[in-house]
């Protein structure tokens, strides 16, 4: 059977190629949001029958787990897990050059089935196959770990691999989609198929970039890249499109695409600032509403709006679902994490308390100790109405500032022990993640501008009625409508502050809007509050969810 729907499946004409996706938990390639994104955007093709294939690299060894001692002193454990137990080993064998040898590649075959009856299946690249040296072996190990030269054996994997790869199984894509610029090198293949047609080429590729600024971009020096790919041609070709100093990946796809986009609005905008000459359009992220929407709302749902996991836009009509009933089903949902929160921690949280969330990778710009930088002000908040915190976040192994966050809100817990609930949570994955988008009644996110290309936890909460607090960046700035949707946080999206200014405005929000606004409404204005969850699903979970996004790139990139 499974023989037969992969001779079906060859029909596919999308391929989405991406280093990291997050499917589930027990399959651990995934770092972020930008793999939680890649297996969103899967599920909802699946539920939609968009005909697509995706691609990306086994990791059999994961991202890490992680382990935190009491001082918050991180320490990252390999996550090695079997692919056998979960996908089907292909026949077909590939190879890529690298440094000369001929580099094996196998794969497997993981299908992302909806109850639609629609199916995507996900080719898991991997080299460790015997013949292969043992350092080869161990190209498609780890996700994001190594140094510039692993990184850059990744790619070539990836990208010439994945083309190739594809090629032998008998897919014969009309797009290839690039969800970052990490798979860039897929161009590369294309045009020595494509006797070096640039334009054929470009009619072919589609580039989803996601970093908004310069540094994010992954390049490499031509020394580097020299020694990988020891091929005239392919250099000359690698210079011409990716730039004459350094081989920069997303310039590469940006100059090979003819359909070229940024994650959110206000990120396509600073992408066409940081790349002028370039038309770089907007799809806005959404995440997949039945994944990411607790249980209990799901029951919910089903009762009052059937078939709205299939057209997430009937959540507009949420008004019809009684309050209490609504009221339930969060307070169920954030009862689950409570006692999950108090079974590892010992910590003693309650049900009834204002408990806000903060939880994402731990990187320095996403600044998850905003909220804890003036001490006073926060005691001053709990006095008002009381508030507990739970935070969560790996730091990636070789991101000592991140690493020192951890650190920072370990003390804070210690300094507030007895006045303020707070806790962290270890090894945050999807798992943890679907408790904490949907248990807690807050959702705060302060990032630094304009580095939040989009941010999808957000719209995960709304899904489940939590209510977002956030600053003005990435999909925030479309989503939200002060005191109707949620709260701002500082600046508005276009006053221009320096850092150092936008800080005390973000910092007097945080304080005094929990004061004087939220803190009171969740307590003594509990109607208010309802209005609050309600928009919440009505007005942002029925637009932020990746069927609408999957309908966009339907439209816009693939047709
Ligand atoms: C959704 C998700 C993210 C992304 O969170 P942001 O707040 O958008 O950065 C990261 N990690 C996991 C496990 C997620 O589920």
């Amino acid at each position: 059977m499974e023989d037969n729907l992969q001779g079906v499946l060859k029909g596919q004409k999308i391929a989405y190629f991406s280093m990291e996706i997050g499917l589930r938990n027990e399959i651990p390639t995934y770092a972020g949001g930008l793999g939680v994104l890649a297996g969103d955007t899967i599920r909802s093709a699946s539920d939609l029958k968009v005909p697509l294939v995706a691609v990306t690299l086994v990791s059999n060894k994961g991202y890490f787990r992680q382990s935190l001692d009491t001082s918050g002193n991180q320490t990252e454990q390999i996550e090695e897990w079997d692919p056998s137990r979960l996908m089907t080993r292909l026949q077909q064998e590939v190879s890529v050059k690298i440094q000369g040898r001929e580099v094996k590649i196998q794969a497997w075959q993981y299908n992302c089935k909806s109850l639609t009856g629609g199916c995507v299946p996900i080719i898991f690249l991997d080299t460790n196959v015997e013949g292969n040296s043992w350092e080869d072996r161990r190209i498609t190990d780890f996700l994001y770990g190594g140094d510039h030269s692993y990184r850059l054996k990744q790619e070539i994997v990836l990208g010439v691999g994945g083309v190739r790869m594809l090629a032998a199984l008998g897919f014969n894509p009309r797009k290839y989609h690039m969800n970052e610029g990490h798979s860039s090198l897929l161009a590369l293949e294309l045009l020595t198929r494509n006797g070096t047609d640039s334009t054929k080429v470009k009619d072919l590729c589609i580039f989803t970039t996601h970093t908004p600024v310069e540094a994010g971009h992954d390049k490499f020096d031509y020394g580097l890249v020299e020694d990988l790919i020891r091929d005239k041609n392919y250099l000359e070709i690698l210079k011409k499109f990716g730039g004459a100093d350094r081989f920069d990946t997303s310039l590469f796809a940006l100059n090979l695409s003819n359909y070229v986009n940024g994650v959110t609005k206000r990120h396509s905008r600073v992408s066409n600032e940081l790349f002028p000459g370039y038309s770089i359009q907007a799809i806005t992220n959404g995440v997949h509403s039945y994944t990411w929407t607790s249980p209990f709302f799901r029951q919910l749902y089903d009762r009052y709006l059937p078939g709205w996991a299939n057209e997430p836009e009937l959540l507009v009509r949420v008004g019809g679902i009684p309050d209490e009933e609504i009221w339930e089903a969060h307070w169920k949902a954030k009862k689950e994490l409570i006692d999950e929160v108090n079974k590892r921690t010992g910590v003693c949280m309650d049900y009834e308390t204002l408990t806000i969330g903060f939880a994402r990778r731990m990187a320095e710009y996403k600044r998850a100790t905003l909220i804890l930088s003036d001490l006073e002000r926060l005691r001053k908040v709990n006095r008002r109405g009381r508030i507990q915190l739970i935070f969560a976040g790996k730091a990636h192994p070789q991101d000592e500032a991140g690493k020192q966050l951890i650190r920072e809100i370990f003390k804070i817990i210690e300094t507030l022990r007895n006045e303020i609930k707070i806790v962290f949570l270890e090894n945050y994955d999807m798992d943890l993640a679907a408790k904490m988008v949907s248990g807690v009644d807050l959702w705060l996110n302060t990032p630094t501008r304009p580095y939040e290309a989009s941010g999808t936890s957000g719209m995960k909460a709304a899904h489940n009625g939590v209510v977002n607090f956030s600053i003005l960046d990435g999909w925030w700035i479309e989503g939200w409508i002060e005191g109707v949707t949620g709260w701002s946080i500082g600046p508005q999206p276009d006053d221009c502050l320096s850092i150092e200014e936008a800080r005390l405005s973000e910092l007097d929000d945080l304080y005094n809007k929990l004061y004087y606004i939220i803190v009171p409404m969740y307590y003594d204005r509990k109607d208010e509050w309802f209005k609050m969850i309600n928009n919440s699903i009505g007005m942002v979970a029925y637009y932020f969810n990746s069927h609408r996004m999957m309908r966009r790139y339907v439209t816009h990139a693939y047709l």
